[in-house]
């Protein structure tokens, strides 16, 4: 089977987040089961391409009363995977992905509108798949123009569309003008299509479209069918709730694993610990503690976005900072919740240090060197930094949410079985009573030994949530959907 990957990031290309990790991996899972993996992207000012080559000159698409040419370039095989780029400076060699501090660049509809007419007029030259598999808002339009501009167009007659929603929080709401500048037919201005209180609403778009939807874990497809944690689509989800799969996202232990990870001081594994020692001192110089110390090290590696759990960590850490603890924060995003660990590092030096700006090698050296890993979001579609933490020995502390809820098993004492710690009321109090609840443990060695271990033995590699999405797949071959009403 051929399935077409398109996606506004992708490791090791580009990358704000968790979906770069996914698109990085799992079409390489898929290649690695035997089908054919393709990847389209942007190509950004950051991409790192070694041996780029254009393979089509000039691709036309339409905007209000003009043509744009953009060009695609072949990014070469890697892992048996085939990647390819959508070339068009105007839009993607800038200093972000996606915006500035000051907020989203004000063009991303046709920044991300043009990428998705230029997939599908590529992959006509290029080889048209079985399945687009697309991702989040930013490739919303290719369900919906593969299913109203496109509907006609005998090359994609025989292709399916699964739509994967990375974060329902983010869906490229933009005004209604933006659908005649796009030259998108004003039919598709409907509350039952892409209308949304007024506006234009791209995510809505796919989810209506696609054939299929899926998103990042189970807990969190139930989800976001409520009110709760639906953003104003759990009504459009719940009626294709049929439709909508939750699939756990794996994680790429090459990359991911202490044992070879290329960014630590040392290597460890289960049977052999002693390495984990070796990178805690690190972590604690690099974070300015004293390197000495036993105290236990609460690890943070995060975007910073209300959705992080951060407004809770604000109301607890004046509690947090009476615990012997040393917590080391990496993020980037939001200012304020940068503010707060500025505020929490000159109040409480000898509990609080943090780092601020995007640091892969800091990421690694935080997961294998804290004996905690916090996380307490008030949402988390999947989350991948907990599953990274089982396999260093880095025992979570999340809040039961989405893939939180998924991934990570309460410890039990009496019967020695779990993987971490677990809250459920998005409280300060339950925050800390969990934290409290973990020091306990780390507090006698044999218990603590047991749940790190517990942890280390989880697999969560990517080949199985592959052959979940290869179910996905093969079941929209042998069922052709109705045109949408
Ligand atoms: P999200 O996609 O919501 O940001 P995930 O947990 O799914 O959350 O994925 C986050 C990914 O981004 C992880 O690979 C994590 O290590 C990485 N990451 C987040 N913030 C930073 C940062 N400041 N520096 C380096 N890596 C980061």
């Amino acid at each position: 089977m051929h399935v077409l990957f398109a996606a506004s990031e992708c490791v090791p290309f580009s990358k704000t987040g968790g979906l770069a990790d996914v698109v990085g991996s799992l079409p390489r899972a898929l290649a690695s089961l035997g089908h054919q993996a393709t990847v389209y992207l942007p190509l950004y000012r950051q991409t790192q391409l070694q041996a780029a080559r254009t393979v089509i000159a000039s691709v036309t698409v339409p905007y209000d009363d003009q043509y744009r040419f953009c060009s695609v370039v072949d990014g070469g095989k890697l892992n048996g995977v085939q990647y390819y780029f959508i070339d068009y400076p105007p839009f993607y060699d800038r200093d972000a992905l996606y915006g500035t501090a000051l907020g989203d660049y004000h063009d991303n509809a046709e920044r991300f509108a043009l990428f998705c007419r230029a997939v599908l007029e590529a992959s006509k030259i290029l080889g048209v798949p079985d399945i687009f598999h697309c991702h989040d808002w930013q490739t919303a339009l290719i369900p919906v123009l593969l299913r109203s501009l496109y509907a006609d167009d005998p090359a994609f007659a025989h292709s399916g569309t699964v739509f994967t929603i990375h974060n329902i929080g983010y869906q490229g709401v933009f005004s209604p003008d933006t659908l005649p500048l796009l030259m998108l037919p004003w039919d598709l201005f409907t509350i039952s299509k892409l209308e949304f209180y007024g506006k234009v609403n791209f995510l809505k778009g796919a989810l209506v479209f696609a054939d299929a939807v899926t998103t990042v874990s189970r807990r969190y497809a139930l989800e976001i069918q409520t009110a709760e944690y639906g953003f104003g689509l759990e009504g459009v989800l719940h009626s294709r709730a049929g439709s909508v799969h939750g699939i756990l996202n794996g994680v790429d232990y090459d990359e991911w694993s202490p044992a070879s990870d290329r960014f630590l001081t040392a290597h460890y594994t289960p049977q052999s610990l002693k390495g984990k020692q070796l990178c805690r001192r690190d972590l604690l110089q690099a974070f300015g503690f004293d390197k000495e110390t036993t105290a236990p090290i609460v690890g943070i590696v995060s975007r910073f976005a209300a959705q992080k759990g951060f407004d809770l960590i604000a109301l607890a850490a004046d509690r947090m900072a009476h615990l012997d603890l040393r917590v080391c924060v990496l993020g980037s995003g939001d200012k304020t919740y940068e503010e707060l660990f500025r505020r929490l590092a000159r109040q409480y030096p000898a509990r609080f240090a943090a780092r601020f700006g995007y640091d892969n090698e800091m990421a690694h050296k935080i997961e294998a060197g804290a004996d905690f890993f916090l996380m307490p979001s008030r949402y988390e579609p999947c989350g991948l930094n907990q599953i990274y933490s089982l396999k260093y020995g880095t025992v979570p502390i999340v809040r039961a949410t989405g893939g939180l809820d998924d991934t990570i098993e309460p410890y039990d004492e009496r019967t020695g079985k779990g993987t971490g710690f677990k809250f459920h009321p998005y409280t300060p109090e339950a925050l800390l009573d969990s934290v409290q609840a973990a020091l306990a443990t780390f507090a006698k060695p044999k218990s603590w030994r047991k749940l790190m271990l517990n942890g280390m033995a989880r697999d969560f590699r990517w080949t199985v949530a592959a052959r979940e999405y290869v179910k996905v797949y093969e079941k929209l071959r042998s069922t052709r959907r109705a045109p949408v009403a």
